[in-house]
């Protein structure tokens, strides 16, 4: 199976290719070049699976001929050994809960089984990699969590001192072995900059640097399996429909489910609801795309983007193309976007109440992600009286206990830690300082990583 380029112009590539490049070389993303389908018998028998089954046999259609089945099925259980709970709300409507994870956030399903899936070609290509993130928190913690202990790849964390909580810090820097932290005298701006330097400087080439970016095909396919997981656990009968409600940013977790629906996953509907960062809303009802620069701050932070990089890679599936500035050069099936998705934009005050309303109808505990994707489903439900009993699941991607301030604020008690949050005070940091400047940081790097 290979992989294009949405910008039409870079070579096709297999798998293992598109997942160590990040990039394809002409700017575009990689998109498989057809998707494999579940027959109505392969969906049914999804229903006695556990996770790791499910996300075996999604990934297994991908990768069949690069991975050993049995070396695969090992990377899904060693990546998910944690549960993703689905809570029953009212009638037949759910909210998935993807906060289980090591770092409490969706982010856990891509970057976990994205660092396996490198460790697995490394090896049988003898390389090695050289991980460099940039964080003001959450990212570099994922990154951490996901790569911590794998073979053949090293991770360099840089993070603002004074910009992170206690708590996202020692995410970070309680992990050691494979990882290393460094705490910057300096601002989020001056981490990325270094960072990039170092991409950019010809001297550091046989440190083999890579950046573990969102817009890597690794991290696109995994986020696929929980979809089949909901549908597998909630439907009923054979080919039931189901309505799925997504808090989107960059849409990479979208794209997941539009890769399942093209599957054969059998979904009514996508309700695609973002911030107040409503680019793509603003699309689907006028046919305009806009950029929104710069984007605008609200309470669902990891929200925040003007211009979700994955939009060019939804364009793609709909017959269109759009270059990586968000201009569309070919225009996509807009009236079949409209048909399957149901774009809606929330504003924080909506998001805020909407945190409020479904604690105290429902005890629905919500932060505003999550929350912005179940004001979204009771509004595309409102708009759709005739589609009230249908199954619906509405996404939480991150725990309520990473939003304290928010809840106590809103429904006054702070919400319980989840496991991989507790007792992190007690554990060892490892961490360093670095002074902001680039020379400083070119030293530690040839100095710890050139061998
Ligand atoms: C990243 C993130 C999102 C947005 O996901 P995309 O794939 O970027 O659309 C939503 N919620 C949380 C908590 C996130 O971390």
């Amino acid at each position: 199976m290979k992989y294009y380029s949405t910008n039409l112009k870079a070579e096709k590539v297999n798998f293992g290719t598109a997942l160590l490049k990040g990039l394809a070389d002409d700017g575009g993303l990689y998109m498989p070049e057809t998707f494999p389908v579940f027959s109505p018998d392969e969906l049914e028998a999804l229903k006695a699976m556990d996770y790791p089954g499910i996300a075996y046999a999604v990934l297994h259609k991908y990768l069949a001929d690069e991975i050993p089945a049995d070396e695969l099925r090992r990377l899904v259980d060693d990546a998910y050994d944690f549960e993703v709970p689905l809570e029953p709300v009212a009638d037949r409507r759910f909210v998935m809960r993807l906060d289980q994870g090591p770092t409490a956030s969706f982010k856990d399903f891509a970057a976990r089984m994205m660092g396996r899936l490198m460790q697995f070609y490394l090896k049988k290509e003898h390389r090695k990699l050289l991980i460099l993130t940039a964080t003001s928190g959450d990212t570099g913690s994922a990154i951490a969590n996901a790569f911590y202990g794998l073979d053949n790849i090293e991770v360099v964390v840089l993070f603002p001192t004074t910009e992170v909580t206690a708590r996202q810090r020692k995410q970070m820097t309680t992990l050691g072995r494979n990882i290393r932290v460094l705490s910057l005298d300096g601002k989020f701006d001056d981490c990325q900059a270094l960072v990039k330097l170092a991409f950019n400087d010809r001297e550091l080439d046989h440190l083999q640097l890579s950046s573990a970016n969102s817009i890597n095909i690794g991290r696109l396919l995994p986020q696929a399996v929980y979809y089949f997981h909901s549908w597998a656990k909630l439907a009923r009968d054979p080919g039931e429909e189901i309505i799925l409600s997504v808090p989107s940013g960059n849409f990479g977790d979208l794209m997941g489910g539009l890769i399942a629906k093209q599957m054969g996953l059998p979904v009514a509907r996508f309700v695609v609801a973002t911030n107040e960062n409503d680019e793509f809303p603003l699309y689907c009802e006028n046919g305009e795309y806009h950029v929104i620069a710069p984007s605008r701050n609200c309470i669902s932070s990891a929200m925040n983007v003007g211009h979700p990089s994955n939009v060019a890679r939804l364009i793609a599936m709909y017959g269109g193309v759009m270059d990586e500035k968000g201009v569309i050069h070919q225009p996509a099936d807009l009236d079949k976007i409209r048909r399957e998705m149901y774009a809606v934009s929330v504003t924080d005050a909506q998001t805020e109440e909407t945190i409020r309303s479904a604690y105290e109808a429902h005890k629905l505990l919500l932060e505003p992600h999550g929350a912005v994707a179940w004001a979204g489903l009771t509004r595309f439900l409102e708009a759709h009286a005739e589609l009230r009993d249908r199954l619906c699941v509405s996404i939480e991607t991150a725990h309520p206990a990473k939003f304290p301030e928010k809840i106590r604020e809103l429904l006054g008690f702070d919400p319980e830690l989840p496991p991989s949050l507790q007792n992190l005070d007690d554990k060892e940091e490892f961490v360093s300082p670095l002074e902001n400047n680039y020379p400083a940081f070119k030293t530690l790097l040839q100095e710890k990583y050139s061998k």
